[in-house]
């Protein structure tokens, strides 16, 4: 892929080059792409990839996530201009390799979510459709004869009945090796033979996907090396901030500009803290409450969030100053502390907007002893994160499922489901932002009220 800064079109076109609708995405097309393409179109896929991550981690079902894929992919993949789309798809899963190459984690991960979005569009595919895919990518399975149809045909009757899904005349079977069919051996849905597995057409995906992720597995080691040898250090000023941000980049709505109208006003700051505010927010604002102070981490995690949900300048420097002044006198406020919040909002220094904190930075700060700021679900020991969700009106099962996922690192899930379980409503988006989680709050509660 050639990464170019104008606005030229692109010289070829990789949809050209195959009548399917999906890749294998074997190796980077001879496309030209503009430097803004290179970025929207990773933001896009990764969007997919997180929605996916998202509805894995809470468990849904298969059916529940070929649904959730189709939608993924229809409201982000798509192009103006439809025959794009392809393109679209190709180079977006390139840039994708190169900001998940660097390490073993994010290689994992992209792995695994690629693999799962790969298996979930083949399966949508028509039986044709998967039929030339398998030929066009020369999968190394070939369909067995009838003579071999014959030999084994009473045992292939056998499984289909057992599983429900009886075999007609024209079934085809494809022959593989029964460690590459892991799931379907494990689920005792296949006939096996000498060390060879006999695999349904309607089953070939597990085929399919195990060839694709062993591919892709092998490919982004490669990146890997070409990423650390060359690339890393030719696109140094190009596309290496792009690719460093990409992997830790937020990717949701854009909270760093101040609202029209303000949101939140002192009078009813504290009602809308316990009735709104995210764990980590609300934490901040306790701890303020109760000690009238919050260092830098602190005062940086709030104070921005504060501005994020439309608390005006002079609101805040009130707010902060009948806190600070009863610990550090008004004076010592004005002084020391008054600086830094009209800092944030832009009124001092550099003059530069300050946006506010994102999941994923929270998340990934390091809040040392005294410290109050960082993610709660991420932070917390498990006996303190269950006595602030109790505090938030959160209990019983509720509970064991959002420390269930806080168990399996899945932070953003346990606070969408504690979310869920305080408005008791489903946020089939995920919480991204804890402005976000605010803006949601807000809006179920005034439609609860409008509807009363
Ligand atoms: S997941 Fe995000 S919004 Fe929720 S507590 Fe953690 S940082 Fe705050």
């Amino acid at each position: 892929m050639e990464i170019v800064r104008s606005q030229r079109e692109p010289t070829h076109s990789a949809a050209s080059t195959t009548s399917a609708k999906l890749s294998f995405y074997r190796s980077a097309p001879a496309l030209e792409v503009r430097l803004e393409d290179f970025e929207l179109y990773a933001i896009d896929r990764l969007r997919v990839l997180q929605g996916i991550s998202d509805g894995l981690s809470r468990g849904k079902k298969p059916e529940e996530m070929e649904k959730l894929v189709t939608e993924l992919w229809r409201a982000h993949m798509r192009h103006q201009d439809p025959s794009e789309v392809m393109n679209k798809d190709i180079i977006s899963h390139f840039v994708l390799r190169l900001v998940y190459c660097r390490t073993d984690e994010l290689r994992k991960w992209f792995l695994s979510m690629e693999t799962s979005l790969f298996r979930y569009r083949f399966r949508l595919e028509s039986p044709e459709s998967q039929r030339s895919l398998m030929s066009e990518f020369q999968l190394p399975y070939k369909a067995i004869s009838r003579a071999e149809f014959e030999t084994v045909k009473e045992k292939l009757n056998q499984v289909a009945r057992s599983i429900g899904q009886p075999l007609n005349a024209d079934t085809l079977f494809f022959k593989a090796p029964f460690e590459e069919v892991p799931e379907l051996f494990a689920g005792r849905r296949v006939f096996l033979q000498k060390g060879f597995a006999y695999v349904a057409m309607h089953q070939v995906v597990s085929l399919v996907a195990t060839q694709f992720r062993s591919n892709l597995s092998k490919c982004l080691v490669l990146t890997n090396r070409k990423w650390t040898s060359t690339i890393r250090d030719t696109e140094r000023d190009r596309l290496a901030p792009i690719i460093e941000a990409l992997s830790t980049g937020y990717l949701g709505p854009d909270y760093s500009q101040p609202k029209n109208s303000a949101e939140i006003s002192l009078k009813d700051i504290n009602g809308q803290a316990s009735s709104s505010f995210p764990l980590c927010m609300r934490h901040l604002f306790d701890k303020l409450r109760e000690t009238h102070h919050l260092k830098h981490g602190g005062r940086m995690q709030l104070g921005l969030f504060l501005k994020g949900v439309g608390l005006r300048l002079e609101d805040a420097l009130l707010f902060w100053k009948s806190e600070f002044s009863q610990k550090v006198g008004a004076e010592r406020f004005d002084k020391e502390y008054a600086y830094s919040i009209r800092h944030n909002y832009g009124k001092e220094g550099k003059r530069t907007d300050y946006t506010p904190y994102s999941c994923q930075k929270v998340i990934s700060s390091t809040p040392s002893t005294g410290d109050h700021h960082g993610c709660p679900y991420r932070h917390f020991s498990e006996e303190n994160l269950r006595a602030a969700l109790t505090k938030m009106g959160v209990c019983g099962r509720s509970v064991d499922g959002i420390l269930d996922k806080v168990r399996n690192k899945h932070y953003q899930i346990a606070c969408t489901l504690t979310f869920e379980a305080i408005h008791d409503a489903p946020y089939d988006s995920g919480i991204n932002h804890p402005n976000q989680y605010f803006d949601a709050s807000r809006k179920i509660l005034q439609n609860k009220m409008e509807s009363t």
